[in-house]
């Protein structure tokens, strides 16, 4: 393997002598995402010529500190979903280590500040962690980094989590990220590692030595941490850790004909009790799975058959998608806000907190996308295709609401949850980036009906509507009363009226699409705040006018 090619490695720039350092003998591998055993290049280098290894894993109160305040149970940023699947994976991981001679030591604080005080504590010289693109990441990173190369520890920081260096390929392409699939296909070619051996030969780790006055804990329960388990009457049926996602994988891959043949965005995303597509985005985002192991799977079974697909619609180019975003976000200021981010149309979007608390809590009236939003406060994961047609419906679709209140409401509630392809998607859908046909909408109605005619997916998610026959499944308030009384289910008191009218609503978005479109032709990407403003107000005016001149009309033809 050429892994070593990839990594970040640095020793004193303070000048302190090396030899002070009692090289190769204790080393800190500090896990965030990677949680596995298997291709991560970071332990494997941490267990190198080493007398100790500290795995060591923090909890940090900014992602796992409850918060009652928040609409869902969970911390400020994560719903609980996410955090038992991290909890289940940390305890697949320790798991793993013991087999292994050793055991994960998780801690509790600002982690670059615990992580500093560990490589204090234990006389550490080499600190391995898998280098990670996130903003908040990068930040932690530059901390702990700085401390140790003052004091003359060996760092080292390869990319494991995704398939290229998201930095080569933007200094590839001449110092900005790609920003199509296709050049990105071009710039990235072939994976160096695509045909090497990425398996690794761990048979043992070197223990952990003293303590020191560390405070270390086995890996807490949702209770330790603060957390009641909900007592929902549907768990989600994903559970975290490297050894399931190894499983899943398998299962996956071993239906050769299925990974042959895969294309998205064909599929059937109201498919729940067998979903269309693997589910293994969960593993990928806490790295519990190895993408690129995850590719050589792929493409073994690729060499093995006739014919298959190809990217971008293959399954392995499922995977490139993401490298995709990945290296869009790394290479793009502010991507995930609209204000600041040179790639984003400057849209006038309405705040209407309304509006998005109904499509938040499931409460639009439209039962398909109503349903979709059970699934994902119930399990934290849908099909790709579900998720186009919620964040379609809220923002340019329907709604109109800003791109990053929808962003905000799947990035507490995916069990997936991540950064840079959460983001990157919320700019698609929206046709703020990447995709600009803001004509071709979703409909709530039609779109889930050509799958399943009969609503199953529905009557599952929304048990409200179970009885409601087919005709009316997907709009409900087209069902004469007496059917609605039939169905147990009455429209606007069991079950709400739809929050606005497909059909004008779409039409109304579609018009303000096209001037927002205008306005950033017009004035090439420096749209400020007051030309938002002007536009809106623009936007308002024509309504009124629009609705008056109807009204005469109306009147005349009385
Ligand atoms: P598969 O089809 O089996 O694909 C395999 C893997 O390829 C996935 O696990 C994922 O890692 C990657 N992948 C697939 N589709 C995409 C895509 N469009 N973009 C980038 N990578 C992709 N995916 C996340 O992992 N986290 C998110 O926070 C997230 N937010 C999204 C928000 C919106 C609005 C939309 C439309 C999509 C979002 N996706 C996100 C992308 C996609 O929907 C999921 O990755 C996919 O549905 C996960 O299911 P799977 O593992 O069965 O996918």
């Amino acid at each position: 393997m050429k892994l070593l090619s990839h990594h970040f490695r640095s020793v004193s720039s303070s000048g302190l002598p090396m030899a002070k350092m009692d090289p190769g003998s204790n080393s800190l591998m500090w896990f965030r995402k990677g949680l596995r055993i298997h291709d991560n290049p970071a332990l494997d280098y941490a267990a190198k010529d080493s007398k100790h290894v500290y795995p060591v894993f923090v909890i940090d109160p900014r992602y796992m500190e409850p918060d009652p305040t928040a609409f869902s149970p969970g911390s400020a940023r994560a719903g609980l979903n996410r955090i038992r699947f991290l909890l289940e994976s940390l305890t697949d991981l320790d798991k793993s280590l013991k087999n292994l001679g050793s055991r994960l030591l998780v801690l509790k604080g600002e982690p670059s500040e615990m992580v500093i005080h560990c490589l204090k504590e234990w006389n550490i010289s080499k600190l391995c962690f898998e280098f990670d693109t996130e903003p908040y990441y990068q930040a932690l990173d530059d901390k702990v980094k700085s401390y140790a190369s003052l004091v003359g520890i060996e760092i080292f920081s390869p990319v494991s989590h995704t398939l290229f260096n998201p930095a080569e390929i933007i200094q590839k392409n001449g110092g900005t990220p790609p920003l199509s699939y296709q050049s990105f296909i071009k710039v990235a070619g072939q994976p160096f590692w695509s045909s090497s051996c990425l398996s690794t030969s761990l048979s043992c780790l070197p223990p952990p030595g003293n303590l020191g006055s560390c405070t270390i804990s086995e890996v807490p329960s949702l209770n330790d941490l603060g957390y009641k388990e909900s007592e929902e009457d549907e768990r989600t049926p994903i559970t975290g850790g490297e050894s399931e996602a190894l499983r899943r994988l398998s299962e996956s891959i071993a239906d050769k004909d299925w990974v042959a043949n895969f294309e998205k965005p064909k599929g059937d995303p109201s498919a729940f009790l067998k979903p269309a597509t693997t589910v293994l985005s969960p593993y990928l985002k806490f790295g519990c799975l190895s993408p690129r192991y995850f590719y050589q799977c792929i493409q073994e079974v690729q060499k093995n058959v006739k014919r298959h697909t190809s990217p971008p619609v293959s399954l392995l180019g499922q995977l490139l998608w993401r490298d995709f975003f990945y290296t869009v976000a790394f290479g793009t200021p502010n991507f995930d806000k609209m204000r600041g981010n040179r790639i984003c149309k400057q849209i006038p979007w309405d705040s209407n907190d309304e509006l998005l608390a109904a499509w938040r809590d499931a409460r639009t009236g439209f039962p398909w996308i109503d349903a979709i939003m059970v699934q994902l406060r119930k399990w934290g994961w849908m099909h790709h295709l579900a998720r186009h047609c919620v964040a379609c419906f809220l923002t340019r679709g329907d709604l109109y609401v800003h791109w990053e209140k929808g962003r905000d409401v799947f990035e507490r509630l995916l069990v997936d949850s991540d950064w840079a392809i959460n983001n990157g998607n919320w700019l698609w859908l929206s046709c703020s980036s990447f995709f600009y046909q803001y004509n071709r909408i979703y409909s709530p109605i039609s779109f889930g009906k050509k799958y399943d005619p009969n609503g199953n997916y529905i009557r599952h998610f929304l048990p409200v509507l179970k009885d409601m026959p087919k005709e009316y499944i997907y709009e409900p308030w087209c069902a004469p009363l007496s059917i609605q009384t039939k169905a147990k289910c009455i429209i606007g008191k069991d079950y709400p009226k739809p929050v606005v009218s497909h059909d004008s609503a779409s039409k109304e978005c579609r018009r303000r699409l096209a001037e927002a479109y205008e306005l950033n032709k017009k004035l090439n990407g420096t749209v400020s705040e007051e030309d938002l403003k002007k536009l809106r107000r623009k936007l308002e005016e024509d309504m009124i006018q629009e609705s008056k001149s109807k009204r005469l009309k109306q009147k005349s033809i009385g």
